[in-house]
């Protein structure tokens, strides 16, 4: 049967000798775990040239969200693993990372096609100190209704930790191209409320994975929906200017959403649930609605949401520390630092 690899049992052990004998790495850096933001495309080009445009401003908007909040990136596009393709190339992914950066305590996987749309949200990771991980969803719709959109697996994160391994390596098994893809994606879709019949996804074997094996699993998962780590896009998008004329950034809820995930646009090529002509505006909507958050320290505001120009919201000032002084946000992220 298939393996992420050469099955690692004592890896908390390890990792916390490593990190005695290598101070300079530290896994708590400002009195704050250490996070990596985990993300990548495919190796080759998008068949629609738009689509790799719109990875471009996924990993801009990422970067700023990454630079203002002091977490590192890895930008992945090759495929590590030949039967873990698509969908699946997160899993031996973030394996990877995990066992090539003990420093890091938490790795944050982010699809492509999701952009952060609240860049003063952080992320309250002390909150998660007794779990292993986090993941947008409802418990209700886990346990109770089976449903296969209980959970996203789109925007989740996963602990550095023996724990995490142990998953990978129960998760993966229904992952490798071809027949065991297909024939798990029969039991997915034989189990799990409302998922349509085709190939196994990682999705729908992560949520059948805590189904059946609650006891081992859910104490270490915090499922999390007090803010948008995830949001699905449709109902989020169209509300954007809703958001900016009653609140302001900051509470990645319903006031202003952290995360618009694009689930079912395929921009990039292939079949999506929708048209490439809404995903397309939408996504431009979405990225000028966050871009607008960091232009505003620099005095320049995009013309509306679906324009790429921009426009000046203030003057040139001989005196522009006055203005560093009264961007009052910027500074308020600092002291979080
Ligand atoms: N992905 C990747 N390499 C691939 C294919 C996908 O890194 O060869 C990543 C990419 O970030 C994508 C995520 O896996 O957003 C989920 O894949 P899916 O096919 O579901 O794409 P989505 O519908 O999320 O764009
Ligand atoms: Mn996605």
């Amino acid at each position: 049967t298939y393996t992420l690899g050469p099955k690692i049992t004592n890896w908390d052990d390890s990792r916390k000798k490593w990190l005695q004998q290598n101070p300079g790495f530290r896994s708590i850096v400002n009195r704050q775990a250490r996070v990596l933001l985990v993300t990548g495309s495919q190796p080759g080009p998008c068949d629609n040239p738009i689509g790799d445009h719109y990875m471009l401003k996924s990993i801009k908007n990422k970067i700023d969200y990454c630079r203002m909040h002091s977490i590192e990136i890895v930008y992945n596009m090759a495929h590590l693993d030949k039967e873990l393709s698509g969908y699946w190339a997160k899993l031996p992914l973030i394996r990877r990372i995990m066992l090539s950066h003990p420093e890091v305590e938490w790795i944050w996987w982010m699809d492509s096609d999701a952009f952060f749309t609240d860049m003063y949200f952080k992320i309250p990771i002390s909150k998660y100190n007794h779990h292993n991980m986090v993941i947008h969803g409802y418990p209700s719709l886990l346990f109770d209704e089976k449903s296969w959109i209980a959970l996203n697996t789109g925007s989740f994160l996963l602990r550095n930790c023996q724990w995490s391994l142990d998953l990978l390596d129960e998760w993966a098994p229904m992952g490798p191209v071809g027949r065991a893809r297909d024939e798990a994606g029969k039991i997915l879709t034989a189990n799990l409320k409302g998922r349509p019949a085709f190939e196994a996804d990682d999705q729908s074997a992560l949520i059948y994975l805590l189904i059946s094996n609650k006891d081992k699993w859910i104490d270490k998962v915090f499922i999390e929906n007090s803010y948008y780590l995830h949001g699905y896009w449709v109902g989020l998008v169209d509300r954007y200017e809703e958001y900016i004329e009653k609140y302001n950034p900051g509470s990645g809820d319903d006031r202003w959403p952290f995360v618009t995930h694009f689930v079912g646009c395929k921009p990039c090529g292939g079949y999506g649930d929708y048209s490439l002509e809404r995903c397309v505006k939408s996504m431009e909507r979405a990225f000028n609605f966050a871009d607008n958050q960091l232009l505003k320290l620099y005095g320049f505001s995009h013309r509306g949401l679906l324009s790429p120009n921009v426009k000046r919201i203030r003057n040139e000032s001989i005196r522009p520390l006055e203005i560093v002084d009264q961007i009052g946000v910027r500074t308020s992220l600092l002291e979080g630092a």
